[in-house]
């Protein structure tokens, strides 16, 4: 008798724009794994109740996205260097018996920038806008390419504050007002601004020359924060749809043991 497909699911609030249930059988398409992956809605107060049952259940592995990363990271009994470091998780399995969390968030962002739109990390100066989940995974990546500075402004600056503290002094947080006739190679728009239509706090004497400008939101045309980086002059302007493929690809790789090539997904979701 045939066994059904190993079963994976994102779990989120809002779910139903995620894009992770068609990346996921994409994958699975161009590697012959079979399995079946699901978009899972929970409530603050359900997620923890719904993940536990999905494992009980037999589910093999869970994608954890807004806003439920932290969520996940505290019910975990193993973590990752990335996911304890970041103190969220978007990538649960069960291993010996034990809830294990990683984050691969920030591997995404680092491979799309690196490796898709050859954008040199090593030696820039970086400045992320926002200290939300997301750009709280994407730092341990980030440190990892020996950026020459990382420097975090935040809307509500009390939170650029803590990260900073919680990454041990690697990254400063710096106020609007400090940031006047300081220059950035690469800037990361780590907002959500994007998704209601708008800017955060910006400034077009940020830009360096030869400026990469990095927007975690993605869309089906250029997001506000990638427009205003190309008409300032930015030499390159993206959104993070190819990060939202590599983060897929990387779990994929934790629970499946084999690493689906992103680059033909990318072209085909940007159609
Ligand atoms: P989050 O934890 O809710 O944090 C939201 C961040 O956006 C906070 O820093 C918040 O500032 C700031 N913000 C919200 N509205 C703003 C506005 N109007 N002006 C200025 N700042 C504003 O969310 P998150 O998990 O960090 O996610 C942030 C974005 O990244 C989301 O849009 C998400 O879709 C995207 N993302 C993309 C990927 C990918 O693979 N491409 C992966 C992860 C996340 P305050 O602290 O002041 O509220």
């Amino acid at each position: 008798m045939n066994r059904p497909p190993a079963r994976y699911a994102v779990v989120g609030n809002p779910i139903n724009h995620s894009k992770s249930p068609l990346i996921h059988s994409l994958f699975a398409q161009q590697t012959g794994e079979a399995l079946a992956y699901e978009a899972l809605l929970a409530t603050a107060e359900g997620f923890e109740g719904l993940a536990g049952e999905f494992f009980r259940e037999g589910g093999s592995g869970l994608n954890v996205t807004v806003p439920f990363k932290q969520a996940a990271w505290a019910m975990c009994r193993r973590l990752t260097p990335d996911a304890a470091r970041s103190r969220a998780a978007n990538t649960l399995e069960v291993r010996e018996g034990e809830l294990s969390g990683a984050n691969t968030d920030g591997i995404g962002f680092v491979r799309d920038l690196r490796d898709n739109l050859g954008i040199e990390i090593g030696g820039r100066r970086v400045l992320l806008l926002g200290a939300g989940g997301a750009v709280r995974g994407v730092v341990p990546a980030l440190e990892e390419e020996s950026p020459a500075s990382i420097t975090v402004w935040n809307r509500t600056a009390e939170r650029a504050v803590e990260l900073a503290r919680d990454f041990g002094g690697s990254l400063a947080a710096a106020s609007v007002e400090e940031l006047r006739g300081r220059q950035f190679d690469l800037i990361v728009n780590g907002t959500s601004s994007s998704l209601q239509g708008g800017l955060p706090e910006v400034d077009a004497a940020w830009l360096a020359s030869g400026c990469c400008c990095y927007d975690l939101v993605y869309g089906d045309k250029d997001t506000p924060f990638v427009r205003w980086a190309l008409d300032n002059g930015a030499a390159t302007a993206a959104d993070g749809l190819g990060m939202l493929v590599e983060q897929a690809a990387e779990s994929f790789r934790i629970w499946r043991g084999v690493t689906p090539n992103a680059r033909p997904i990318i072209r085909q979701l940007r159609g």
